[in-house]
């Protein structure tokens, strides 16, 4: 499993960033080390156990890569391509997407919750086991994907389609839904309270 040493930082209780014995905020050469972050990131096909909290991605191309163990809690990915990617016991709670092409991505036991996405698509993927509690996502396409037993509970959904999808065990107990298109998926599989489905 990544890293979790705090930060040599006086009194900072964050974790260390791979590679560094500081946090992202107090890393000494920042810019330097992002740079060898991201170097690593492009050269290598298969990760484990990187502790990449809070660390902020644009524009990279993980499209095929394999990651297992990792830490991302707290990152930005913008304008990301992770297409058939693989991420499994990875953590991104609090992390923010933006336009990031995430389709036929495997999601194997990961964790959003209280993540941010904006314009993601998801289509046709494995998201099987994955805590999504308290999502916020707007503008997002998980359709065409198998969402076994993952969990939206208290999340916030507006303009997002889940059209031909597994729903099965699928919990959105508790979540606000805003023109999200079930067609085509077995919704009658999924858990909702009954104030929370909207036409
Ligand atoms: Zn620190």
């Amino acid at each position: 499993m990544f890293e979790n040493r705090n930060c040599k930082h006086l009194q900072c209780r964050r974790h260390v960033v791979h590679g560094s014995e500081f946090c992202v905020r107090h890393l000494p050469d920042s810019a330097s080390h992002l740079g060898i972050l991201s170097t690593m990131l492009s050269d290598s096909r298969v990760f484990e156990s990187l502790s990449l909290n809070r660390v902020p991605f644009a524009g990279q191309n993980w499209s095929g890569k394999s990651f297992d163990g990792c830490s991302f809690m707290g990152s930005e990915l913008s304008d990301m391509n992770l297409d058939g990617a693989s991420f499994r016991h990875c953590f991104f709670d609090f992390s923010r997407w933006s336009n990031v092409s995430a389709k036929g991505v495997t999601l194997l036991f990961c964790s959003f919750s209280g993540a941010q996405l904006k314009k993601v698509d998801w289509t046709g993927s494995d998201l099987l086991h994955v805590n999504f509690n308290s999502l916020e996502a707007s503008d997002c396409l998980f359709s065409e994907s198998d969402l076994y037993f993952s969990r939206f509970v208290g999340a916030q959904l507006k303009v997002v389609q889940f059209v031909d999808c597994n729903l099965k065990k699928t919990q959105f107990t508790g979540s606000r839904l805003e023109q999200v298109d079930f067609r085509y998926s077995n919704d009658d599989e999924a858990e909702f309270d009954e104030e929370t489905r909207t036409p």
